[in-house]
């Protein structure tokens, strides 16, 4: 088991939230798998959205709840996009999620993963986003400490 490190922040707007994932954004190189833990509308998809705008994509994104998984294009990376809301099994994208996370030229992105849990590698983002009761948003990022350099743009 290697070491993670839990960091903290809370944002007041949506806007906030895309540009903090902007700053997470920089730093990504390909190769990262970044799990978004939320209630619905707690904010993953206004995330990936900032996270698209940071890695310089004009690729529209939108909640893929009724299509499970998207792919935009980011420069020479791909960005795959999976939501598995109330999929109970997750079959051939499950398959299709762990040959992707091989791909050093890919970053993963997925909301409620509970289902793929099997198939995520230790080494991952895990973002939490709680929602407060002003209406805030609380949002823990619990990472490897390898990958401390990604997350020096998110922290300052
Ligand atoms: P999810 O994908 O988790 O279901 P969405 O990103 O689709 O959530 O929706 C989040 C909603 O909450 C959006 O309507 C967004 O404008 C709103 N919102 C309000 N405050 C925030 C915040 N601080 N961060 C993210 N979203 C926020
Ligand atoms: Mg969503």
């Amino acid at each position: 088991m290697s070491t993670h490190v839990t960091w903290q922040t809370v944002t007041s707007s949506a806007e906030e939230t895309e540009s903090l994932a902007e700053r997470l954004a920089t730093g990504l190189h390909g190769g990262e798998v970044i799990e978004l833990v939320s209630d619905l509308g707690g904010g993953k998809t206004t995330f990936t959205r900032g996270l698209m705008r940071g890695l310089g994509s004009v690729d529209k994104v939108a909640s893929p709840t009724f299509t499970i998984s998207k792919m935009y294009i980011a420069g020479d990376l791909t960005v795959h996009h999976f939501d598995f809301y109330r999929l109970h099994e997750p079959g051939i994208i499950a398959d299709e999620m762990a040959e992707v996370v091989s791909d050093p030229k890919a970053i993963i992105v997925v909301e409620w993963a509970d289902v793929v849990q099997h198939v995520l590698p230790e080494n991952r983002i895990t973002i939490r986003i709680d929602q407060t009761p002003e209406g805030d948003r609380r949002i823990t990022f619990h990472y490897p400490a390898a990958l401390h350099e990604i997350m020096e743009k998110v922290e300052m």
